[in-house]
């Protein structure tokens, strides 16, 4: 984690009219990963930080601000870093282990989008692009049911 993104951090917190408390930092500090976190991990990690009770409260209120995104697997989440702390991507979620693979747009997606908006004389300014299905080790038997 960066010195800018703990400053980007705070200035979102307090422009939004919230205080910068010692619980909600070291909650978004849990939060750096290379991969998205279910919240059970996340409150693994806040154990003996933050109480469980406030971890909820302040990934509530990272959502609500944009600081926190969900990504789907099928019916469960993780918690994944916004675009404003990572760099914009996508992912291809598993639906048998719930692996989550991060692809960078090499396929041109966002040029898509850029299209069909422009298109549509349509300002976009979020989009998310998710892939659910079976990663290499559980693609032969799950695909067949
Ligand atoms: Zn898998
Ligand atoms: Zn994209």
């Amino acid at each position: 984690m960066s010195a800018d993104d703990i400053n980007n951090f705070r200035q979102i917190i307090t422009s939004n009219g919230y205080r910068l408390t010692r619980a909600r930092e070291a909650t978004f500090r849990l939060l750096v990963s290379s991969e998205p976190q279910s919240v059970a991990k996340i409150l693994a990690k806040a154990k003996g930080t933050v109480d469980r009770v406030s971890v909820y409260r302040n990934l509530e209120l990272f959502e609500k601000l944009g600081i926190v995104h969900r990504v789907y697997i099928g019916w469960k989440h993780k918690i994944e870093l916004s675009d404003d702390f990572v760099k914009h991507h996508h992912h291809l979620s598993c639906l048998g282990c719930g692996k989550i693979i991060d692809i960078e747009d090499e396929s041109h997606i966002d040029e898509f989008i850029e299209h069909v908006a422009a298109r549509a004389d349509f300002a976009p300014r979020r989009h998310i692009f998710e892939v659910d299905g079976y990663c290499h080790d559980c693609k032969p038997t799950k695909t067949t049911r």
